[in-house]
């Protein structure tokens, strides 16, 4: 098994990064991630403003897949996800959405205890980790600060990215250079505050390059449910481009008539805010597996 460590992190998906390791398609590897914070934010007198922001946003990688080619699909599935024992949210004035109502800053630490997160005196709650950053290099030499959410996946802040889930991703480069980062303890849907319970951790994955693969990524698939993902400028944007993602899925893919694929989305489908305050907003298009089964359809 390969391990990546906290020693190789970047700031940036880009095909310039040289590879932290190699591995071969269908090995499991292991990444530790620092939190979004690059762990400068420990105790709750330490507030966004007080930290540097060149270091924010690292992600650990990337990891260089061998066989894999542009044109490819890269398989990542999140097997594991071991977390620190506390996690950090900070609030500050024009930061995310409530950040337009405050005037002063103000950080939280919240402590895990085994699976549960001690949120205060009144409230404890399940964790769910999930990943923010995960992508890989994107094409034409382009580099896409760790921050930035696209088409090659990064920051994207999906709350469904954890435990169990099996995410496609594009490969654009040789080696795909796959890194992730930006661990959440627990997040809701939009990530209003600018973060979540931001935690260090080590994920454990499985990567497999899969060949002839026409699925529109980024893809997910968890808890029965398969899900479209989409960046772009805005909330409508980012909402549009998941629905029209899914209904090719259906229709080129699934062997959907045009009209069937639409009344479907509209029976079944749902679209879910992922964050609505990173450079570029994310929205996800969920439908169940089991109608892509009914039509013969099987995920790789
Ligand atoms: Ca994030
Ligand atoms: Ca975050």
């Amino acid at each position: 098994m390969v391990t990546i460590t906290r020693q190789h992190m970047v700031y940036q998906m880009t095909s310039s990064n040289p590879p932290a390791a190699y591995c071969d398609s269908g090995e499991e590897v292991v990444f530790e991630t620092e939190d979004c914070f690059g762990g400068q934010i420990k105790r709750e007198d330490q507030l966004m403003n007080g930290i540097n922001w060149e270091a924010i946003n690292p992600a650990t990688g990337p990891l260089y897949v061998n066989g894999a080619v542009s044109g490819d699909v890269l398989k990542v599935e999140i097997l594991k996800i071991d977390l620190a024992d506390q996690g950090a949210i900070c609030e500050g004035p024009g930061e995310g959405v409530t950040g337009k109502a405050i005037h002063d800053e103000a950080t939280k630490i919240v402590p895990v205890r085994g699976r549960e997160l001690v949120f205060n005196d009144r409230l404890n709650f399940p964790i769910r980790p999930m990943i923010g950053v995960i992508g890989t290099a994107p094409a034409d030499g382009k580099a896409v600060d760790t921050g930035t959410p696209d088409l090659h996946g990064g920051n994207m802040d999906c709350n469904q990215i954890g435990e169990g889930a099996t995410l496609y991703l594009p490969v654009n480069v040789p080696g795909a250079l796959l890194q992730m980062g930006d661990m959440h303890a627990r997040m809701g849907n939009g990530e209003v505050c600018v973060c979540g319970v931001e935690i260090a951790g080590r994920i454990h994955t499985r990567v497999t390059v899969l060949k002839g693969c026409t699925l529109p990524t980024p893809f997910l698939l968890r808890d029965g449910k398969a899900m479209a993902i989409y960046s772009a400028k805005t909330l409508d944007q980012a909402a549009e481009g998941a629905t029209l993602r899914m209904r090719d899925f259906l229709i080129k893919e699934v062997g959907m008539d045009e009209h069937e694929a639409g009344f479907l989305l509209s029976t079944v489908g749902d679209v879910e805010i992922c964050q609505c305050v990173d450079p570029n907003r994310t929205c996800r298009m969920e439908i169940p597996v089991y109608v892509t089964e009914r039509y013969g359809y099987q995920f790789v």
